[in-house]
C-alpha cells in the first residue's frame, strides 16, 4: 500500500511540478486506486481578505500554487484558503462511474466549503465545518466526507474553500467506498479500544482516589479526561457524539482541555513528588502554570481562540519542561516513585519529539506517527497508573515495616520489664532474705546478753510467759532458779571491774554446765544476778540443779593469770503447778523472796518453800 502511494509520489508530480500555474493534470484513476493522499495532486490558492467566490475563481487566472508536501498545512492563519484538483478516470479501464469518498482529515477546521463540478457545470456544494451542525454533514464522519462519483468521461473538479482560526491544515484523501468502509473500521476500532481504555484507567483511578482519599489520583483522573477530551475534539468525536448541535463549544473545548491537562498535570506531579515540601521553587512554578491555565480555560468561552490556543500550548511546553526537571530533580533527590514518574513523562516528550519531526518532515507520515499523541499519552497514561499503584504497595510495605518496628519495640519493651520485674523480685527476695536474717541477728542480739551471751531479762520474760502457760495447760510444775553471787561489790572493789567481768562470764559457764535438759534455760537477769527456768521440774529437781551449781562455783577458781578466787552465790528456788496462766509474778516473786532469805541466813546457800 504504502509503496504504491509513494510510487504514485515520485511518478505523478513529473506532471504536476512544472506547472506553477493554471490548471493541473487531473488525476487518473483506475480500480486499484483506493487509497490515495493528494497532498501533491492539489493547487492551492490563498485568499486574504476571504472574499472570493467559487464564481470569481471559475474561468478567471489567479496565482495558484502547487502544494509539495503530503498534507497542506499553512499554520494559523486568517485568510482563506482554496484548494482544486481534478479526477478523471481512465475510460478504456473504467465503463461506469465509479464511486469515492473524500475526506478532509482535520476535524476542528471551523468552514469547508466543498464544490463539485462535472465538465465545467456545478453539481454538488457541501458546506461543512464545525461551525455548522453536525447534521448538515454529507456523511455523518468524524472528520469531513463527502461523496464523489468519478464519470468514465469528462472530468470531476473539486474546488475546495477553508477557513479556520484553529491552524489550517487540509490533509486530504481519497478512498474508493469499499475502502473507506475498511479504513472507518480499523480507525473506529483504534480509537474505541485507544479512548475506553482511556477511560477506563481514569474510572479505574477514580475508584482507587474514593478508597484510599490519595488526591494525586483525583489529578490523575482529571489530567486523563482532559487528555481523552482534547485528543477526542481533534479527532471529530466530541461533535459527534456529544453536542452535535452545540457549535460554539467546539473552539473552546480545546483551549479548555489542553489548558486542563496543563493544569491537572502540574497538580498531578506537584502532589505526586510532594513538591512543596522539597522543591518550594519547581512548586510555585507549577502553581503559576496552574492559575494561568485556569485564566486560560474562563476566558475560552469569550475571548479570541487563536491567541488563548498559542498562550495555552506555551504553557504547556512550560508545564512540559518544569514537570520533566521536576521529576529529575526528584529522581536525584532518591524520592520513591520519581523514575517510573519519568519515564511516563518521557513518553510523552519522546511522542511530542517525534509529532514535531514528524511534522517537520524528517519523519514519514504513516499510521504510527499519525496516531504518535495517542499512543505517547496512553503509555503515559499507564506507566502513571503503575506509579501510583508501585507507591501504593511501597507505602503498604514502609508502613508494615514501621508497624512491625514498632511491635519488635514493645516486645522488647515489655521483655525489659519483664525481666526487670524478674529482676526486682530475686532483689526483694534476697533483701528480705538479707532483712530477715538481719532481724534474726538483731532479735539474738536484743536477746542475749552481751558479756555473758546468755539470754537477758527481756528474753527470759517472754520465754517464761510463754512456758508458764504452757505449763498452766499440761498442769505440769515449773521451777525458777534465782541466783544472786555473794559480795560482788567487793570482788570488784578488790579486783578490778574487768576481773569482775571474768568472774560473772565464768559464773554464768558453771550455770550452762549444770542444765541437763534442752528445755531449761539459763538468764543473766540484772548485774550479777542469774536466774534459771526448768520446765516440767518441781522444787527438788530446782534445789537439785541449785545445789550443783554452789558446788560448781566452788570448784572453780577464777584466774585471769595474776590473780585468782573462788566465789559463792545465793540462791532461791520456787517451783509449782500453775493455778492459773497469768500469775507467773508470784512465782518470781517468790523464788526472789528466798533468795533474799539465803542472804540474809549467810549467804552460799539455797533457800525454798519447804512443804
Ligand atoms: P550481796 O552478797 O548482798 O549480794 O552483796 P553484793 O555486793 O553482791 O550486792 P550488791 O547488790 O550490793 O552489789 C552488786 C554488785 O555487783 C555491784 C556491782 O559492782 C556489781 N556488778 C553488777 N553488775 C556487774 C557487772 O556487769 N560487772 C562487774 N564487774 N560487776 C558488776
Ligand atoms: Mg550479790
Ligand atoms: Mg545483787
Amino acid at each position: 500500500m504504502m509503496t504504491r502511494v509513494f510510487l504514485l509520489c515520485l511518478l505523478l508530480p513529473l506532471a504536476t511540478m512544472g506547472v506553477a500555474e493554471g490548471h493541473a493534470e487531473p488525476l487518473r484513476l483506475s480500480p486499484g486506486h483506493d487509497m490515495i493522499q493528494l497532498g501533491t495532486y492539489v493547487e492551492y490558492l490563498e485568499d486574504r481578505k476571504g472574499t472570493l467566490s467559487i464564481e470569481s475563481l471559475i474561468g478567471q487566472q489567479f496565482p495558484w500554487q502547487v502544494s509539495g508536501s503530503d498534507a497542506l498545512n499553512f499554520g494559523y492563519s486568517a485568510s482563506a484558503y482554496w484548494v482544486r484538483f481534478s479526477l478523471a478516470l481512465e475510460p478504456e479501464k473504467n465503463p461506469q462511474a465509479l464511486p469515492y469518498v473524500l475526506e478532509i482529515a482535520y476535524p476542528v477546521l471551523d468552514q469547508v466549503d466543498a464544490y463539485v463540478m462535472q465538465d465545467g457545470e456545478r453539481i454538488a456544494h457541501f458546506a461543512m465545518g464545525d461551525q455548522l451542525p453536525f447534521t448538515q454533514r454529507p456523511i455523518a464522519h468524524p472528520s469531513f466526507a463527502i461523496p464523489l462519483d468519478v464519470h468514465p468521461s469528462g472530468l470531476t473538479e473539486i474546488y475546495l474553500r477553508v477557513q479556520s482560526s484553529s491552524s489550517v491544515q487540509i490533509p486530504l484523501n481519497l478512498y474508493s467506498n469499499q475502502k473507506m468502509v475498511e479504513r472507518s473500521y480499523e480507525t473506529a476500532l483504534a480509537q474505541a479500544l485507544f479512548y475506553g481504555a482511556m477511560l477506563v484507567m481514569a474510572m479505574y483511578n477514580l475508584l482507587i482516589f474514593f478508597s484510599i482519599r490519595d488526591v494525586s489520583h483525583l489529578y490523575y483522573v482529571m489530567m486523563v479526561v482532559s487528555t481523552v477530551t482534547l485528543l477526542a475534539g481533534i479527532d471529530g468525536l466530541t461533535f459527534k457524539y456529544l453536542w452535535p448541535q452545540v457549535t460554539w463549544l467546539n473552539d473552546p473545548i480545546l483551549v479548555v482541555s489542553l489548558a486542563g491537562i496543563v493544569a491537572f498535570s502540574a497538580l498531578f506531579f506537584r502532589s505526586f513528588l510532594h513538591l512543596p515540601q522539597s522543591r518550594p521553587m519547581h512548586s510555585r512554578l507549577a502553581l503559576g502554570l496552574i492559575i494561568a491555565a485556569a485564566v486560560m480555560a474562563c476566558g475560552a468561552f469569550f475571548l479570541p481562540y487563536r491567541p488563548l490556543m498559542l498562550i495555552t500550548t506555551l504553557l504547556a511546553m512550560g508545564g512540559i519542561v518544569i514537570g520533566v526537571t521536576a521529576g529529575i530533580l526528584r529522581w536525584r533527590d532518591g524520592f520513591h516513585g520519581a523514575r517510573l514518574f519519568n519515564i511516563a513523562w518521557g513518553c510523552m516528550l519522546v511522542a511530542g519529539f517525534l509529532l514535531a519531526l514528524t511534522n517537520l518532515g524528517f519523519l514519514p507520515r504513516n499510521w504510527f506517527s499519525g496516531h504518535i499523541l495517542q499512543i505517547g499519552a496512553g503509555l503515559q497514561a499507564v506507566l502513571l497508573s503503575f506509579a501510583m499503584a508501585h507507591r501504593i504497595s511501597y507505602e503498604k510495605r514502609m508502613g508494615e515495616e514501621a508497624r512491625q518496628e514498632a511491635a519488635a519495640t514493645q516486645q522488647q519493651m515489655l521483655e525489659h520489664q519483664m525481666e526487670a520485674t524478674r529482676d526486682l523480685d530475686r532483689i526483694v527476695r534476697e533483701r528480705t532474705e538479707e532483712l530477715e536474717k538481719t532481724n534474726a541477728k538483731l532479735k539474738e542480739i536484743s536477746a542475749t546478753d552481751g558479756l555473758t551471751h546468755l539470754l537477758n531479762r527481756r528474753a527470759f520474760d517472754e520465754i517464761f510467759l510463754t512456758e508458764y502457760k504452757r505449763a498452766y495447760r499440761d498442769k505440769h510444775p515449773i521451777a525458777v532458779v534465782m541466783i544472786d553471787l555473794d559480795h560482788f561489790k567487793n570482788v570488784n572493789d578488790n579486783y578490778g571491774h574487768p576481773f569482775g567481768d571474768l568472774c560473772l562470764v565464768r559464773a554464768a559457764e558453771v550455770l550452762l554446765a549444770n542444765l541437763r535438759r534442752p528445755s531449761d534455760i539459763a538468764a543473766r537477769y540484772g548485774g550479777e544476778e542469774f536466774i534459771l527456768l526448768l520446765p516440767d521440774t518441781d522444787a527438788q529437781g530446782g534445789v537439785c540443779v541449785a545445789q550443783n551449781i554452789l558446788q560448781g562455783l566452788a570448784q572453780t577458781v577464777m584466774d585471769d593469770g595474776e590473780k585468782n578466787l573462788v566465789i559463792s552465790a545465793s540462791i532461791g528456788v520456787a517451783a509449782r503447778i500453775p493455778h492459773k496462766q497469768n500469775d507467773h509474778e508470784t512465782l518470781l516473786n517468790e523464788s526472789d523472796q528466798h533468795l533474799y532469805r539465803a542472804k540474809a541466813g549467810g549467804r552460799n546457800r539455797i533457800e525454798w518453800q519447804h512443804d
